[in-house]
């Protein structure tokens, strides 16, 4: 067997063989084994969360992303939350899923002069169809997450500096519980913890503050109940529930 070459690990400083990734390549950076499983700056990235997070940020700039390390936190919950929602499941090693739901900006990413934050209290979970047609258009309401002043541009080449110098990544990986992406083939599953789009729907409006425990939507307004919620205050789509929901009568 051809002998692997040594080096001092910059971590730990033993003598050591350079640590593979999830792929089975070497690392470039100068890490053992033991020590690249527990540096979380290298699972965050890994992450499927991290990796969304990370491309997401690409579309944005320094003052549209979140400011904090809670700021982080809050939006990596929101799209662990959107992703069991939409109900995983996998048939001879392929992903797929149930519902079609994606994170959606309130205040457009790409405005007229602007740019609609990456944060939390700018996002919801919504249909992808309608998101898709909705996608930076002008809404009738500022939410108040226009962001003027381009900050510095984040492109895949510092996207990496910028976040791990940003935020503390150790704390954003224990908090969300976050772990590598598996390149392992799962065995078939389905997840049932989805949500179908009526239900989301009201799910949304709850984030929003309303008040809507006891409410149901029929199934056939959830799409333009999502138009509505693209578009308007919140406070319409709250009367479109009122108006095409049903309360729920407990029995
Ligand atoms: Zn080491």
């Amino acid at each position: 067997m051809k002998q692997q070459k040594r080096f001092t690990c910059s971590s730990c400083r033993k003598r050591r063989v350079k640590a593979k990734n999830a792929n089975g390549r070497k690392i470039t950076k100068k890490l053992c084994q033991p020590c690249y499983d527990s540096d979380k700056v290298s699972v965050f990235f890994g992450s499927s969360a991290g990796d969304w997070f990370t491309k997401r940020a690409i579309e944005h700039c320094t003052n549209s992303i979140p400011q904090d390390t809670q700021g982080l936190i809050e939006l990596i919950m929101l799209y662990k939350q959107a992703s069991r929602d939409k109900g995983w499941s996998c048939t001879n090693g392929k992903w797929s899923s149930r519902y079609d739901y994606e994170i959606c900006h309130k205040d457009p990413r790409k405005g007229i002069d602007f740019t609609g934050a990456l944060v939390v209290g700018n996002l919801f979970i919504g249909l992808k169809s309608t998101n898709r047609v909705m996608s930076n258009h002008e809404p009738i309401t500022n939410y108040g997450y226009r962001i003027k002043e381009r900050g510095e541009s984040i492109t895949s080449g510092n996207a990496r500096t910028i976040i791990s110098g940003l935020y503390e990544l150790d704390k954003v990986v224990n908090e969300c519980k976050l772990t590598r992406k598996s390149t392992k083939t799962p065995s078939d599953f389905i997840d049932r913890l989805s949500i179908s789009p009526d239900c989301l729907f009201i799910a949304q409006l709850k984030r929003s503050g309303f008040d809507v425990e006891n409410y149901t939507l029929d199934p056939e307004f959830a799409e333009e109940g999502f138009q509505i919620l693209h578009d308007m205050p919140r406070s319409f789509a709250y009367s479109y529930l009122v108006q095409h929901g049903i309360r729920n009568i407990p029995f």
